[in-house]
């Protein structure tokens, strides 16, 4: 077993060669925060952000281990076509279905319960900042590798994919921040940029489940889910519910908590099920309210 997950733990990872750029930019982004804007700075948020970050890394990785073992069984097996690492505009190809790849799994981890439960956490802070971008789930990746499974049986060796998995985790570092304003159109209108990204982490009811973007922002023009970083309406940052606390096992378990008890008081099976997938604020008397039941009552009062 270990020997045939040898090739995993060799193979060429850009994540270590990016932590001192991480490191750096931390710090610099902190101190121009707190010295130059002098603005408030939760610390032990961002410390809270760090330890799920580092928790991340052990999920992560026993997730990515099953991946890989997947992921090979369907390459080696059933592949359509041989797509080398060696031939480049094949990885051009590769980085648009990993971000395609990206873009649905994000979407459906906004938009089904059980899914928006492992996803949350990294919606929980009510800064937004470079921490925030490290504010990952530890249970993510027990379903996410899923929706790149299409990927080895076209033909990309899990390695390729992995690398390119990794490059998208480092470009989305950077767009967790309030210090990057607008950038030139032609930029706007094609990558997730932080003004786009800031929209996605917004609590306010006109910016819930907009921009799932990894890297190209066109997946949300094309698709519908596209929303702009308005002037007339500052961004709050959290979640609708915010949960006030700095403890990770909390950060990292309180919505699977709720869900469980929306999912035992259920009345009937149907219900129950529902509860795991319907969107987040479902309830089968409507009594909570999802986010497009809010945002078609925003529209009817404006
Ligand atoms: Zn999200
Ligand atoms: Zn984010």
């Amino acid at each position: 077993m270990l020997e045939s997950l040898q090739p995993l733990f060799e193979h060429f990872d850009p994540i270590p060669y990016a932590i001192p750029f991480f490191l750096v930019t931390f710090i610099l982004e902190y101190w121009i925060l707190t010295h130059q804007k002098h603005e408030p700075y939760d610390v032990k948020d961002g410390a809270a952000s760090v330890t799920m970050g580092v928790g991340s890394i052990f999920t992560t990785l026993a997730a990515k281990s099953v991946a890989y073992l997947i992921f090979m069984y369907i390459y080696d097996n059933y592949r359509l076509f041989d797509l080398s690492p060696t031939t480049w505009w094949f990885w051009v190809l590769l980085a648009l279905g990993d971000d395609f790849s990206f873009y649905w799994h994000h979407r459906l981890s906004h938009e089904v319960r059980l899914l928006w439960a492992a996803h949350v956490n990294h919606h929980s802070s009510q800064q937004y900042n470079l921490a925030t971008a490290l504010r990952q789930s530890w249970t993510e990746e027990i379903y996410k590798f899923a929706f790149w499974v299409w990927l080895p049986l076209l033909g990309f060796h899990p390695l390729m994919i992995f690398v390119q998995m990794s490059f998208s985790l480092i470009y989305q570092y950077w767009i967790h921040t309030t210090l990057i304003n607008r950038l030139p159109r032609p930029i706007e209108f094609i990558f997730n940029t932080p003004s786009h990204h800031r929209v996605h982490h917004a609590s306010n009811v006109r910016y819930l489940d907009k921009n799932y973007a990894g890297i190209l922002i066109i997946w949300d023009r094309f698709f519908g889910t596209f929303g702009p970083e308005l002037d007339k309406e500052p961004v709050i940052y959290g979640i609708t519910t915010n949960i006030h606390t700095y403890n990770p096992l909390k950060i990292a378990s309180h919505e699977f908590i709720a869900l469980f008890k929306d999912f035992h008081k259920a009345r009937t099976w149907r219900d129950a099920f529902n509860y795991l997938v319907q969107p987040p604020g479902w309830s089968p008397d409507g009594s909570t309210k999802t986010a497009k039941v809010l945002q078609r009552e925003l529209k009817e009062l404006s």
